[in-house]
Parts: C-alpha cells; structure tokens; sequence
C-alpha cells in the first residue's frame, strides 16, 4: 500500500515526500511538471506526469497503484497572480480538486490530507489566529482554498471521505540533505527574493508596502520552516488512518516577523548588506497574519523543530548557494 503525493514534485510536497520516505513509507508522486521539478522527486518513490484536471489519467493511476491515502498539493499558490487571473486559480485549485475527488469517489479512497493556507482567513480579526475564527479571503488564491475545504466536506457527507485541511503559514527554508529546496520560476516569495541580491540576481528587495498597521508599517507574517509542515502532513495521514475525524489545523511558529526584519535576518545570516527600496502594496495581502499552532501540538502530537528565523534562512541560504539557479543548470 503507497501514499499518493500529487504535487509531489514542487515545493512542500518534494520535502513531504522525502520525510514519507525516511519515514519508511511506500510513495508514489504524481505532477504535472508545471511548477514543479522531475529533479525534486525522490529517486525511491514512483513518478506519474500527470494533471489531476486528467480524470482518465487519474483513473489509471487508482487502477494501477494500491494507494491508501492521498496527500493533496497539486494547486497555484501565488497571492498576486491569483489576483491578476483568477480563473486559472479556480480551473487549476478548485476544479483540479473537484476531478481528483470524482476519481477517488470512483475508485473507494477516502483519505485525504491536503495544502490550505492562512489566506483563507484573510485580514484577521485577531492574533493569534485560530482555526474557528472568521474566514473571509482578500485574495482569490485564499478563496478557492476555502472552497476547496468546503468542497471536502460536501463530499464527506455524501460519501464518507475523511480529511484533514492544514493551514500554513509562510512556508520556507529548505531540506538538511542540501538536496531540494524551493525552487519557483518566477519567483515571489519573500525569503527566496531576498536572497537572489547576496547571489547577484538581483539588484535590490522591494518591500510591498510601509503603510500597514504594524510596527514598522511592513506586513508581519508568521515563517514555519518547509520540513516542519512535511512532518505536519505525515502525521495527518497517520491521524486519518487512525480513524480520526474531518479536521482543519493552522501550522506556524506563532511568532511574526514583518518584510523588514525579515530582511534584516538575512543580512546577518549572509553578510551581505542587501539593499531595499519601498514599493506599492502588493494587491491581495493582509496586514498580519500570525498563527495559533496549539491545536496541532495538541492533536496531531506536531512538533516543529525550526523556531528560529535566522536557522530558517541559515537554510534556505545554504540551498540558494549551491542552487543558484534551482534545479536547471545556470
Ligand atoms: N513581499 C515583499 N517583497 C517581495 C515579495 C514579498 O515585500 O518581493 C512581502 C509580501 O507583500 C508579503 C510578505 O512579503 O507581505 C510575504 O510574501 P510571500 O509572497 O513570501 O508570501 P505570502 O504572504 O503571499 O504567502
């Protein structure tokens, strides 16, 4: 019996896919190779190109495979081009999800652990923020993961599919084999952006904003380190195979930083003075966004190793250095 990981060849799902394998599991990788990478993929779990938009593809895949639990990841995750093309987020996240279900409706598989984000909560009412409180997305991409919970728990009381919906905050950092690391062309985030100026990618940050209600005016986000939420997603299945019921878990440190001590991190970390100039807000961001992780510690046993910022990009610097330019060569 294997764990299906679709999107297991992009950025969180290549590091779960290479803590199932430590782990001992069997894993077989499904993506379309859109935004991920055939080089993430560990080279011990079996590997179908696929979109899960392909129901006849994924039809084969559940007739070819003995899969007892799906590990969900297959989705586009930028806030901006959320923002800027909407529907190719409701096609590639909403209606991608609503195909694999069918599929996994169809073949009797009724586990699924599954990527969702703090953006679903939008700009929040409080922080820390915790799973009950309000959901009202700013940016399409926090919406149709909202829907997609949503979608999950229609299709759980008609035909009894378990699910566990998590929550993440900023994900970050890279994988300590120095093996894979996060890798997205263009990039977007944060912490990766920081670090192509001590490379020589680029010439400066541009902060998205210093008129937000924060202490420094720069958006605060909480940063939980990409090995920390693979070992969130492992034990979610184990929750699931353990009978456990739908549930809905938020992963962060619990602890934010804004744009600019973030970049302040990174000129500690890496010596390098990296300038930084003020831009427009970017469309779509909540102010803060900082999370109540007590639930996860307190069902799903989650321990988060890396709580540590500088240790986080001390990480992702080590990846960048010996990755510039991810997994194509310069
Ligand atoms: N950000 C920024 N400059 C950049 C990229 C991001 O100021 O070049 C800000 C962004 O507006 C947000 C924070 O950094 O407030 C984290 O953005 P990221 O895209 O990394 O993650 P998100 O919060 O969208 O999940």
């Amino acid at each position: 019996m294997a764990i299906l990981v679709l999107g297991g060849a992009g950025y969180i799902g290549s590091h779960t896919v290479y803590e199932l394998i430590d782990a001992g599991r069997e894993v077989v990788v499904a993506d379309n190779l859109q935004t991920g990478f055939r080089a993430a993929v560990h080279p011990k779990a079996k590997f179908y190109q696929l979109d899960i938009r392909d129901r006849k593809a994924l039809d084969a895949l559940f007739e070819a495979e003995q899969i007892d639990g799906v590990i969900h990841f297959a989705a586009s995750s930028q806030v901006g081009e959320s923002m800027s093309d909407p529907l190719k987020y409701y096609d590639n996240n909403l209606h991608g999800t609503m195909v694999l279900l069918q599929s996994m409706v169809a073949h009797g598989i009724d586990k699924i652990v599954f990527s969702s984000t703090a953006a679903t909560y939008g700009e929040p009412e409080r922080v820390p923020i915790l799973e009950d409180d309000t959901t009202c997305p700013t940016n399409c991409y926090g919406q149709t993961k909202l829907d997609m919970e949503h979608m999950m728990g229609w299709v759980s009381r008609a035909h009894g599919l378990k699910y566990v919906a998590l929550r993440y905050f900023n994900a970050c950092g890279a994988h300590a084999s120095g093996k894979i690391g996060e890798a997205h062309n263009p990039e977007t985030h944060l912490i990766p952006i920081i670090l192509q100026v001590p490379l020589g990618q680029r010439e400066m940050v541009s902060v998205f904003g210093d008129d937000y209600p924060t202490k420094d005016g720069t958006c605060i986000r909480d940063y939980i380190h990409v090995t920390d939420l693979a070992q969130a997603h492992i034990l979610a299945l184990d929750y699931l195979m353990n009978g456990g019921e739908n549930n809905v878990f938020n992963l962060g440190n619990g602890v934010g930083f804004t744009v600019k001590e973030v970049i302040d991190v990174a000129r500690e970390v890496t010596g390098h003075p990296i300038p930084a100039k003020m831009a427009p807000r970017r469309a779509g961001d909540p102010a803060q966004l900082i999370a109540s992780s007590e639930k996860a510690v307190r069902v799903l046993g989650w321990k988060p190793e890396y709580n540590d910022l500088s240790t986080i990009v001390a990480s992702a610097w080590a990846w960048h250095k010996s990755h510039p330019h991810g997994y194509t060569e310069g």
